[in-house]
């Protein structure tokens, strides 16, 4: 038997999950957890309200669709709840060069052949003169530029969500006390451990309660009280990557009907969040400390809000980076504890449900060494995928017009990131990494959003005569155009699905 042989089975089996903290990570641990594996398991959440949540994740990806279908979470409910509105996908604004944008949506342009994507055909037939713009052939795209929405019964409509996460926690906690768990409000003040095994074994809360367990969640934010501050995992500092450590975010009233998409638009040394939702709008300034001082940041960022501000602007530190792993001993980490790769292309929620849905499939009777590792290393693998494509929008700049685009243009990026951006310029194709976040879709919007142009394509896209490509192309545009035509305007699709409580 070797060391780590010993150490699982020296372990309980795991039937008391206690989760401290009640944010989103929080809260969808807890709903997931207790749904799935409820009469099993005894799951508590620990939470305290006065130290509050970090107050933002308002934008998502689709695949927390998925997540609410996996727990049957009635989706009207869901969206009256969070005064929530649609996410067709997000605006980039002035990424490229000052006045540019683009949008990287969430659907399939066009049709690919199986041996090569849609991509290669369009740019043929751009060399022909018969394409038109990329947006003609995809309906998310098109609909998002036009704000229109309703669920489309066949092929489907590709969403997200904007919601209002103090909502969606709330939510979630009346979802997770109807599946049996249990709350406890209260500050952790001291997590106990074993000190033989360097297991955690207790949660003492200010009042003197204890609140045992077998497999602990850390979900208290950047704070990391369990896997960081008890159990001293390291971080992985990204900073060298990513520039931004700062933000500000406040709420403001809304002026016009909401866009059924987020906005992203660079600044001088950062960018700002736009998210609309049915009732206000969630507004945000991430910027480089290095780059900008904090009252010149909010100075920047008041003056740009439209709308009244509803709540002085809160301030926030991050570091982005990875927890060297995610799940160490008998604690894993979920959320800004675990990780946290900067929001602009709001991945965070989506990493949650990733880590939750790996835990629960490998949910241990008891913890084995081997499972950890595996957990721990799906979970690496699928954030590297997703720090590259956030470092790319910095790294495919033009931008030169202020000393943090000149420093970005200067950065080194990861090899995996330089190569794939070097094969889609020198052959029009990329690939998709089995479990990575973002298909192929998304890796050819943005780099041809931001300025990449193919020098090829695939020898398939000559194979078609010139009139089979036109009529290919036009079938397409038509399909595309006369799917977002049926579609009525955004917010008035939004006010009969899920009207605001
Ligand atoms: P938190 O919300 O900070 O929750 C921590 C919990 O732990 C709280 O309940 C707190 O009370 C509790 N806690 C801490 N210490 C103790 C203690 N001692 N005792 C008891 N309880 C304690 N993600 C997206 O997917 N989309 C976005 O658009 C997006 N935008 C973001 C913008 C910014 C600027 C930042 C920084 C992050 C953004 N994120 C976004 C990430 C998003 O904020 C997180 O995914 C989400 O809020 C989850 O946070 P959390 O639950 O890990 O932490």
């Amino acid at each position: 038997m070797t060391m780590r042989d010993v150490e699982a089975s020296s372990r309980a089996p795991v039937r008391r999950v206690v989760i401290a903290g009640g944010g989103t990570a929080g809260w969808m641990a807890a709903a997931a957890l207790s749904k799935v594996l409820g009469r099993a398991i005894e799951v508590t959440l620990v939470e305290s309200e006065e130290i509050g949540t970090v107050g933002v994740g308002e934008a998502t990806i689709p695949t927390l669709v998925t997540f609410h279908r996996l727990l049957e979470i009635d989706e009207q409910a869901f969206m009256s709840a969070v005064q929530g509105t649609i996410k067709l996908g997000i605006s980039f604004e002035n990424w490229l060069e000052p006045g540019h944008r683009y949008i990287h949506s969430f659907g399939t342009s066009g049709r690919d052949h199986w041996s090569a994507g849609f991509q290669h055909f369009w740019l043929r037939g751009r060399e022909l003169g018969i394409a038109s713009g990329y947006e003609d052939y995809c309906v998310e795209l098109l609909a998002g530029l036009e704000d229109r929405f309703a669920h489309l019964p066949r092929n489907g409509i590709n969403y997200a969500y904007h919601m209002d996460a103090a909502h969606y926690a709330r939510f979630l906690r009346e979802f997770s006390a109807r599946h049996g768990a249990r709350r406890v409000e209260g500050k952790i003040v001291e997590v106990r451990t074993d000190a033989a095994s360097g297991d955690i074994t207790a949660l003492r809360l200010e009042n003197g309660d204890e609140i045992e367990g077998d497999l602990f969640i850390d979900c208290t934010g950047f704070r990391a009280l369990l896997i960081g501050r008890t159990l001293n995992v390291g971080y992985d500092d990204w900073s060298h990557w990513l520039f931004n450590d700062s933000a500000l975010a406040t709420q403001t009233t809304a002026v016009r009907d909401a866009v059924p998409y987020t906005r992203a638009i660079a600044g001088g040394a950062g960018w700002q969040w736009r998210i609309p939702l049915q009732h206000r709008v969630g507004n945000g300034i991430v910027y480089s400390s290095r780059y900008m001082a904090d009252d010149e940041a909010k100075h920047a960022f008041l003056s740009s809000l439209e709308g009244e501000v509803m709540r002085d602007p809160w301030p926030i530190r991050f570091r982005p980076g990875q927890r060297q792993k995610a799940w160490h001993k008998n604690c894993v980490a979920l959320g800004l504890a675990g990780s946290f790769v900067e929001p602009l292309e709001s991945t965070t929620i989506h990493l949650i449900q990733r880590g939750i849905l790996h835990l629960v499939k490998a949910f241990p009777q008891t913890i084995t060494a081997v499972a950890v590792d595996e957990y721990n290393a799906r979970l690496a693998e699928e954030l590297q995928h997703v720090r590259d494509f956030v470092v790319m929008h910095y790294h495919l700049t033009r931008r030169d017009d202020t000393p943090y685009w000149r420093a970005i243009t200067q950065m080194e990026i990861p090899p995996t990131l330089r190569h794939r951006i070097e094969l889609f310029r020198e052959t029009g194709s990329v690939f998709h990494v089995p479990g990575e976040l973002f298909g192929e879709n998304s890796w050819i919007q943005v780099m041809m959003g931001q300025g990449v142009v193919p020098k090829r394509y695939h020898p398939t896209a000559d194979v078609m005569a010139p009139e089979d490509l036109t009529r290919f192309l036009d079938d397409i545009r038509t399909y595309v155009r006369t799917t977002a035509d049926q579609l009525p305007a955004h917010m008035d699709y939004m006010r009969r699905y899920a009207p605001a409580p």
